[in-house]
């Protein structure tokens, strides 16, 4: 018997798989970001003043005062749009990195302009060049562009900078078909880092028709910014794309701003697609705020510092093996146990960010939080490993 023809009439199923193959080849193979915990839920079952929140990178010390008034101040206007050029905040980082204003484009966070690099720069048929064990932003931009994922192994646990990114086998693994390259420098979720000779080395083997994201989230913790910050690179390099975010330094998280810093004429193309008011109000203001409270700002980065070293120590003092980080979280290998001992201190409010769906299921990553939080962790820690 022969098939019967599909019925062109038929309702279809309008089930996720069905509008899923409607979508663009790029979205029809992706799997939405993973937050990881239900946090509202968590809030809501454990009071927010129990829960030890150490899964999200957040800066626990909060947002300068200045930011918190300078968006009190906004609110009267909350029925105007607000600068679609951002025009106060861009001039107030060109003045911080000494550079032109023309160079600089905002995101709704970060994750919105390496989402939207892609989205400019890579199609079906390109590559799309990152290490394994690179942000997650990175494998998500480049599936949603319909784009080729070439993902480079990462330096072994036993190197001096483990699990971080190789540069010269992701130098190698650039082909005619790549169109960009992300790399994060501290990355996360690894921590891990590399100077900024090293990087320049790098640039100089990449065509330059290649365009290189250096993604530098973290850039105002590390203690070693002086060495690792691409800025000074920028001149010469046209293909190169910094960007930032208001969310670690300086505590902003909840506003969704970042920045990129590239040529002007790059600019002007990732301008093409921003959406026209990506970044409200409030938040334009915040940051604009927060860039001139730097005492503020150093005082967060200080304290992070101190208890990213009491933190580190504690861990390995109980044997575990804690990489290197210039960054507001450590990686921490907890071995075989891992899942049980994130489920164990989760029952009390304990919250960590699980590393299985990178790859690193025996390691969980721990944002370092203040005195008070890291020694409820390592109580609750201490508990669950007895
Ligand atoms: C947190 C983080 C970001 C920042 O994201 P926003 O969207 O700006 O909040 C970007 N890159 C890395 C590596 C990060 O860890």
């Amino acid at each position: 018997m022969m098939d019967a023809a599909p019925d062109p009439n038929a309702q279809p199923a309008y089930d996720e798989a069905w509008f899923a193959s409607r979508a663009t080849a790029g979205v029809r193979r992706l799997k939405a970001y993973d937050p990881g915990h239900d946090l509202v839920a968590l809030r809501e079952r454990f009071g927010e003043l129990a829960l030890v929140e150490l899964g999200s990178n957040e800066n626990p010390y909060g947002a300068s005062p200045a930011a918190r008034g300078a968006i009190l101040d906004e609110l009267h206007a909350l029925h105007r749009y607000p600068d679609p050029r951002g025009g106060v905040l861009k001039r107030a980082l060109a003045e911080k990195h000494g550079v032109d204003a023309c160079r600089i484009v905002l995101g709704n966070g970060s994750h919105e302009l390496l989402m939207q690099l892609a989205q400019v720069f890579a199609g079906p048929g390109d590559e799309v060049v990152f290490s394994q064990f690179g942000f997650a932003v990175f494998a998500l931009a480049t599936q949603a562009a319909g784009a080729s994922a070439c993902v480079v192994p990462a330096l072994g646990v036993d190197d001096p900078m483990p699990l971080g990114h190789d540069l010269d086998a992701i130098a190698a693994a650039i082909t005619p078909a790549t169109k960009l390259v992300y790399v994060a420098n501290p990355n996360n979720p690894t921590g891990t880092w590399f100077a900024r000779e090293r990087f320049a080395r790098f640039m100089a083997a990449v065509p330059p028709d290649v365009i290189v994201v250096m993604d530098e989230a973290y850039a105002e913790m590390a203690d070693a910014a002086a060495q690792t910050d691409a800025r000074p690179l920028l001149e010469q390099h046209a293909n190169l794309v910094i960007t930032r975010t208001f969310s670690k330094g300086y505590a902003l998280a909840g506003m969704r701003v970042g920045y990129a810093m590239a040529a002007p004429e790059l600019v002007a193309v990732m301008e093409r697609v921003r959406e026209s008011f990506n970044v409200n109000g409030p938040a334009l203001a915040a940051c604009a705020a927060a860039l001139g409270d730097e005492a503020h700002l150093a005082w967060s980065c200080e304290r992070n510092a101190e208890q990213r070293v009491a933190l580190s120590e504690a861990l390995r003092s109980r044997g575990l093996r804690v990489p290197p980080s210039q960054t507001n979280f450590v990686l921490v290998e907890l071995g075989e146990r891992t899942s049980k001992i994130e489920a164990a201190l989760l029952e009390r409010g304990v919250v960590l960010r699980p590393m299985r769906g990178y790859g690193l299921p025996t390691y969980s990553r721990i944002t370092i939080g203040t005195r008070d939080e890291n020694r409820r962790l390592l109580a609750a820690l201490d508990e669950v490993l007895a």
